[in-house]
């Protein structure tokens, strides 16, 4: 089947926008897991399912209604049929994404569409699991990290050019906040697969990040 190369890693990381710049570079799919959980997420608000309500939330899961417009450079989401694309990214979304994400009935129910994303000529698949549970096969995994500090600087920059004026110090605590419930749930923790290779990026750019993981693919 098609190579995949899975890229895991805490929020703030650069996955996101690396993931995008290398599936652009080799031509390859991307697959955002981590937008499957937010919209999974929005569809339970839209259709007032508590966050809580495992076997409904995974009933949403599994049904959701998505399509992903434009692959690559600006990607458009459409969630029943309506541009869901900035509706997904709010932190109010990532917060209640990351507690259904916490389900197993949810994360189940997501497995099979992931995996689908598999196809030729590769993918990129962007998330916090790929490497140790959806493409355990991948031929090449990265765990990319920086530390919560940088992270929250990035996300202060990026708060900032879209007119949002936020402390940086609640950054790093929502930012602390997050990391550990994603390592410390039961299912799909967050961690390095055991054969995937760390790379910190709290002082790389992000040419030079592109730059290191073309490189470890053609090695
Ligand atoms: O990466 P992003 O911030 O979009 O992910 C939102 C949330 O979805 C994360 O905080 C995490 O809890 C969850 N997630 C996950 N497994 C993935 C991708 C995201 O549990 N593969």
């Amino acid at each position: 089947s098609a190579p995949v190369l899975t890229i895991d890693g805490p929020g703030g990381a650069g996955k996101g926008t690396i993931s995008r710049l290398v599936a652009a570079r080799l031509g390859w799919h991307l697959l955002d897991s981590g937008a499957l959980y937010r919209l999974t997420a929005l569809a339970a608000v839209k259709h007032e399912v508590p966050l809580d309500d495992e076997p409904a939330l995974a009933r949403i899961a599994a049904s959701l209604d998505v399509v992903f417009l434009a692959e690559g450079e600006s990607a458009t989401v459409l969630l029943e049929g309506q541009d869901a694309t900035t509706a997904i990214r709010t932190e109010q979304v990532g917060d209640a994404a990351s507690r259904v994400a916490a389900l197993p009935a949810v994360r189940q129910a997501l497995l099979q569409r992931q995996r689908d994303f598999r196809k030729a000529p590769g993918l990129v698949a962007d998330g916090r699991d790929m490497g140790t549970v959806v493409f355990t096969d991948a031929p090449l995994k990265i765990f990319l990290t920086a530390s919560a500090e940088e992270r929250a600087r990035r996300r202060h920059l990026q708060l900032r050019e879209a007119g949002v004026d936020a402390s940086l110090s609640s950054l790093l605590k929502e930012i602390q906040a997050r990391d550990a419930r994603d390592m410390q749930r039961s299912v799909a923790p967050l961690k390095p697969a055991i054969d995937a290779i760390t790379l910190d990026t709290t002082r790389l750019t992000i040419p030079e990040v592109v730059d290191r993981l073309t490189e470890l693919l053609t090695e």
